[in-house]
């Protein structure tokens, strides 16, 4: 008797419930990204962004991303992280100790996105104002105890099959103390494209030849800040996507970093950090400007910490900052993310920094595997 209530009651409804169904919002099919550029500001703070900001009448790229973000920064052990275990945090997922490079807290290599890509057929790349080996840049590649391990960490780009990477640090590269390798020499017979910063202008290579890696790197040293040489980020920003997007077409991880925001702070160089601030903003409208045509290419613009406690204090105006450093070291505060395209709103919210590793890896659909 119960059965044939719910029976008629079930056909009397039904109709109606039919309706209900025609007003009910349709929800958006879930949409994920075929490729993720993930750019780290490294010691980008808000006060570093608000400086920018208000240096540039027209104003920044990063104001036109919909959805933001903030992010717990602090490692393992320390408050205070530093540029290894923030980057190893958005690489692997993980909470490690201050100098790790791709490196657990328990000192066991973890498999970064950047290695999991690659295995997964995806196309990746990196590129950054500071050496290649440097912290921000490694923990996506490489796994050594400390950050200061250079060379050894230059011999993970060996390693895998990175599809192109641009910064400085080619000494780490050729000249080795530890070896007598001369990986510059085996990237070339590996089919690299190898060329040098100081001697050979990236405008050179354009459009760059999608059938060969790309390695474009400094001999002497990072070129710093304004020095000659140092004004590859922004058309770096813009080859790097056109060509991973070239070289596989199950899509790519690029990691793009705006390394010496972070220098200019430690140094208390409020020009040089406005400098930079607006040196990576251009970068970043290069790969918006990608993204937007493309249609399936998140960005995530973040910072691994802030950097230099930085203040901008009464009697500034728009004109002129006047900025304030209360540290030469790295602080606590939380730091901002941007996100645009498919999977953006993900990127709302509170969180750790390494959900960022998670809600990527997520929106690639990677499936589950065992560390390597
Ligand atoms: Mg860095
Ligand atoms: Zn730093």
């Amino acid at each position: 008797m119960k059965q044939l209530a719910l029976l008629l009651t079930a056909f009397v409804f039904g109709f109606q419930s039919n309706r209900t169904v025609e007003w009910a919002p349709v929800p958006e099919p879930a949409k994920t990204p075929k490729n993720i550029i993930l750019m780290i500001g490294d010691g980008m703070g808000l006060a570093q962004i608000t400086a920018g900001m208000y240096a540039q009448k027209e104003g920044l790229t990063l104001e036109r991303f919909p959805a933001t973000g903030l992010i717990k920064t602090h490692s393992a052990k320390h408050l205070i992280t530093d540029s290894a275990a923030g980057a190893t945090a958005f690489a692997c997922g993980c909470k490690t100790y201050n100098g790790a490079i791709g490196m657990t807290a328990q000192k066991k290599p973890c498999y970064t996105i950047l290695e999991e890509a690659e295995a997964f057929g995806l196309a990746t790349g990196m590129v950054t104002t500071s050496s290649i080996t440097h912290a921000t840049p490694a923990s996506f590649i490489a796994h050594a105890r400390d950050r200061t391990y250079m060379e050894e960490i230059a011999a993970y780009f060996l390693k895998t099959d990175i599809d192109l990477f641009i910064g400085g640090g080619m000494r780490y590269f050729v000249a080795r103390a530890t070896d007598k390798r001369n990986l510059s020499q085996e990237l070339i017979d590996k089919g690299y494209a190898v060329g040098d910063i100081l001697q050979q202008p990236l405008a050179q290579y354009t459009p760059l030849d999608p059938k060969r890696p790309f390695a474009w790197f400094s001999a002497v040293k990072e070129p710093e800040s304004v020095e000659k040489g140092r004004d590859y980020l922004p058309l770096a920003s813009r080859l790097a996507p056109e060509f991973l997007a070239r070289r596989s077409d199950k899509g790519f991880f690029l990691m793009i970093e705006g390394a010496q925001i972070d220098w200019a702070c430690h140094g208390n160089k409020d020009t040089m950090a406005v400098q930079e601030m607006l040196d990576f903003d251009k970068a970043i409208g290069e790969v918006l400007r990608f993204a937007e045509q493309d249609g399936n290419t998140l960005v995530i613009v973040t910072a691994d910490h802030e950097t230099g406690g930085m203040a901008l204090l009464r009697g500034s105006d728009k004109q002129s900052l006047k900025i304030k450093f209360t540290t030469d070291y790295h602080t606590a505060a939380l730091v901002p993310v941007f996100a645009f395209g498919p999977g953006a709103e993900q990127f709302n919210g509170l969180y750790d920094n390494t959900d960022i590793y998670f809600k990527m890896r997520a929106l690639f659909h990677f499936p589950a595997t065992e560390a390597k």
